[in-house]
């Protein structure tokens, strides 16, 4: 039987119904948290509170972390928005949310004033073969701030401010690093207690990185 286009696309007059499995994307300062979620791959039931949002606003089922709903993140005018509105947890997240920010950009202006962007920085180093290592401290001084620290051996040879989930930057130090030493750059190695860091908390990514 061949399809005739012109009867197609007629039932515009019926509700749209949900696909089975479809997820809902709810705003962040919604009911999502006391309203009822079930887990199509385990089976699971319960509030969305029990449920834990992933970094990317996936609702992950609290028994198999398969997703059960969406949620977006608030932006700052959505927290001012809400909490103007009168919703308690906005109005206690406002002053934390504004704290946040304006740290941030206070970090990002520090990283962009003091940064490794140039091989001048980097030290000479004597050595045929130099392996670095992809160090990290944190909570240091009164600051309580991050580092992200490049050693040959014991020696430090750059240390900057550390943001979380930065491969890009390994990276791009990386590649600062092979300019600089040239064919006796061996490797960037991160250090253990670096990963968390380095990764987001997700060492699956380490698959697709390269210490050489
Ligand atoms: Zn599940």
């Amino acid at each position: 039987m061949s399809r005739t286009p012109g009867k197609m696309c007629r039932s515009t007059k019926r509700p749209r119904q949900l696909p089975v499995g479809e997820k809902r994307l709810y705003q962040w300062y919604s009911d999502w948290k006391i309203l009822q979620f079930t887990c199509e791959h385990c089976g699971w039931a319960g509030k969305g509170e029990k449920a834990f949002p992933d970094e990317g606003g996936v609702l992950e089922c609290p028994r198999c972390d398969r997703g059960v709903a969406y949620v977006q993140f608030p932006s700052l005018r959505d927290t001012e928005q809400a909490a103007a509105a009168g919703n308690e947890e906005a109005i206690q997240d406002l002053p934390k949310k504004r704290e946040w920010i304006r740290r941030t950009e206070e970090r990002m202006n520090r990283f962009e004033s003091n940064h490794l962007h140039s091989l001048d920085q980097l030290p000479e180093l004597d050595g045929e073969s130099l392996e670095f290592t992809w160090d990290i401290a944190v909570h240091v001084g009164d600051e309580k701030e991050d580092y992200q620290i490049i050693r040959v051996g014991e020696r430090e040879v750059w240390r900057e401010l550390a943001f979380w989930d930065n491969i890009l930057r390994f990276n791009e130090i990386k590649a600062l690093l092979k300019q600089k030493y040239g064919p006796r750059f061996k490797s960037l190695t991160p250090t253990d207690g670096s990963l968390d860091f380095l990764t987001g908390d997700h060492y699956y990514k380490l698959q697709t990185l390269s210490w050489t």
